[in-house]
């Protein structure tokens, strides 16, 4: 078999890869939701994949892997690999985490990323009101997550909230020191949250990235009694191009409550140091900016030996991008807690993807299918009215 074609289009702002083979089967993967730039990087490995067997996936990501960076750069990488493994499973007729080492558990545990309710504010009891919508919510999530701190609208809601200046722009530029103001403020709404989840759901917190150092501190073992799931991306995070692990490690040695980052990161190199150093407690990469999900499984194991557990990101990795993360989260060792679970969204993804029901996520957890490759895939015939003019020729 070898491999004819790569197409990518933009599906609901979702770019969508498909690979597509001599033989009539074809491979899917899909990038993160606000990614609809990545369509000509994506097409930039074309002349790399096409004559090669796509069954092969490791010497084609031998082609391509070294051409990608960290968050948004690694994006196109990764969802060609995980479109290679959906070919491979289909062409083997198995499902994918076969392939991967085959499943240590038959249902994967999740926790909240994709059901998110409008919030008022930033005070303590909007954050409690949130969370408790999301405990009420019918996926009986176990583990919710909430922004606080740079990662909320705390920093322009709370008047004196840090001594640094607030810029404006995305991908959460701000940094610097808090106000005593500031650091009572974030601990007041994980206090709140805590009433309202008590001990039968886990909270967890992203918080940054852009905190220093003694406010890290201060943060983390201030909230050491309210046994928080953890802490995310403090020092570096979202579309930080390094990770800082000796910074980190300072944090994380001086406190019991769990430190994670990693949803940024690029390829299993860009973990050694995190990993080597013992710099966080929680690694969180995202199979669709990692490099796909064997590099996802690879991390995972060699964190595992270091004591180091596992919580992928993937809020906005669509409903192809989720069965992606089940395939994987099926073969990681115990050292695995959830992965962030996306949902379909706007809601006629569930129309056009088959093998997926709406809601897909029972008692927090998602059983583990057995159909061929990714196992969920798109349906030409009902998701043609949703490409765009330019993307017409996606399912030729
Ligand atoms: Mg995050």
């Amino acid at each position: 078999m070898k491999i004819t074609d790569l197409k990518c289009a933009v599906i609901g702002g979702s770019p969508v890869v498909r690979v597509i083979t001599d033989e009539g089967l074809d491979g899917y993967g899909q990038a993160e939701t606000p990614k609809a730039y990545l369509k000509p990087h994506v097409l930039f490995y074309k002349d790399y994949i096409v004559g090669a067997d796509p069954t092969n996936v490791e010497s084609i990501m031998l082609r391509i892997r070294r051409a990608g960076s960290f968050k948004p750069w690694g994006s196109a990488v990764s969802a060609i690999e995980i479109a290679l493994w959906d070919l491979a499973g289909k062409a083997a007729g198995v499902p994918v985490y076969k392939l991967l080492g085959g499943k240590v558990r038959d249902q994967v545990r999740v926790y909240n990323g994709g059901v998110r309710f409008a919030m008022k504010g930033t005070s303590p009891q909007d954050y409690a009101d949130d969370v408790a919508k999301m405990k009420a919510s019918p996926e009986g999530f176990t583990i919710v997550k909430e922004g606080v701190g740079f990662h909320s609208a705390m920093l322009r809601n709370t008047p004196s909230f840090s001594y640094g200046d607030v810029v404006g722009g995305s991908f959460h530029p701000n940094r610097g020191p808090l106000t005593e103001r500031g650091l009572k403020h974030v601990i007041a709404c994980v206090e709140a949250m805590k009433s309202v989840l008590g001990d039968e759901i886990g909270l967890a917190l992203d918080c940054g990235p852009g905190w220093t150092v003694p406010d890290a501190i201060r943060l983390a073992k201030a909230v050491e009694p309210l046994n928080v799931m953890w802490l995310e991306d403090l020092i570096t995070g979202d579309y930080v191009p390094y990770t800082l692990a000796d910074v980190y490690r300072e944090v994380t040695l001086k406190t019991t409550t769990p430190i994670h980052t990693g949803e940024q990161v690029y390829l299993r190199q860009n973990f050694k140091e995190l990993i080597e150093k013992h710099a966080v407690n929680i690694l969180g990469p995202d199979p669709e900016d990692v490099g796909g999900i064997a590099e996802l499984k690879w991390i995972a194991e060699y964190a595992d030996l270091h004591g180091i557990l596992i919580a992928p990101h993937g809020i906005f990795d669509g409903l192809i991008g989720m069965a992606a993360h089940v395939m994987v989260a099926a073969t990681m060792p115990a050292n695995y807690i959830a992965f962030e679970c996306p949902i379909g969204n706007p809601s006629w993804w569930y129309d056009i993807v088959d093998g997926v029901a709406n809601p897909f996520i029972k008692n927090g957890m998602i059983q583990v299918w057995d159909r061929p490759g990714l196992g969920v895939t798109l349906n030409p015939g009902k998701a043609e009215k949703y490409l765009r003019e330019e993307d017409k020729g996606f399912f030729d």
